[in-house]
């Protein structure tokens, strides 16, 4: 059992997170399966990512950063990338962006260990520049097979660079907090947490937005139960074990 999992009484093959959340995996396969087939997808990208020489970010990185959390996370946080600590630590949103990000997420009643946190590169650019397009391209493959492998039902942008997978063109500051669809996902774009810290208004629009996140859940489960009915009776069978 991951650590992000216990056991709850009333149905025993059913698996939890530790915030309650009911734990979800793919048709034809068992929980457990899905977690595993999950975990071994991400470890594989993250031991690439640590060797990787494709931008020139490879040159000037400490630790490489593929991100974390859990494997089977229902959301999943994307930033824009590492910063000076995470690049010491190779971890992603430490320092005080990433406690700032712990207390959004307690907000929405959740943890670090029941999200998956990533970045759009992997390798901080020198000084916090911003990444480059050539930067971000050549590291997009990476951040795909993270959500193949996930299949989160809701993806957090946190900041421009990560929105514009999504929302090309658009302004932040006109559609933060407003969710949208992507096939089987809800998409909501929020301000980055660094950029929120230490700006009075960018912070109560930020938390404003991560205290949504239950209903954006609620949403996006309601759709994924629909889509399981449409399936028919033995994929609902499925969801049982
Ligand atoms: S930023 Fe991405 S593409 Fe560039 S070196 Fe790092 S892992 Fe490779």
């Amino acid at each position: 059992m991951s650590r992000a999992t216990v056991a709850l009484g009333a149905s025993p093959r059913l698996r939890y997170t530790r915030s309650g959340l009911p734990r979800r995996h793919g048709l034809g396969e068992t929980v457990a399966e899905g977690e595993e087939r999950s975990s071994e997808a991400l470890d594989q990208v993250a031991a690439e990512v640590r060797v990787c020489p494709k931008c020139e970010l490879s040159r000037t990185r400490t630790h490489a950063v593929p991100g974390e959390g859990d494997p089977k996370a229902r959301v999943m946080l994307i930033g824009e990338g590492p910063g000076w600590h995470e690049d010491q630590r190779g971890r992603p949103f430490i320092g005080n962006a990433g406690k700032f990000l712990g207390e959004l997420l307690a907000k929405a009643g959740l943890s670090r260990e029941d999200v998956f946190i990533t970045n759009v590169v992997k390798c901080r650019p020198p000084g916090n520049r911003d990444p480059l397009p050539d930067e971000i391209a050549a590291c997009a493959p990476y951040l795909e097979r993270q959500i193949a492998a996930i299949d989160p039902e809701v993806i957090v942008t946190l900041g421009r660079f990560s929105m514009a997978r999504w929302f090309p063109g658009e302004r932040i500051s006109r559609i933060h907090g407003q969710p949208k669809r992507d096939g089987k996902r809800l998409i909501v774009p929020m301000y980055h947490p660094a950029a929120a810290l230490h700006q009075g208004a960018l912070r109560g629009a930020i938390e404003d937005d991560f205290a949504k996140l239950p209903k954006f859940l609620a949403e996006a489960e309601r759709e994924r139960e629909v889509e399981t009915e449409r399936a028919g009776p033995a994929s609902e069978q499925m969801t049982l074990f």
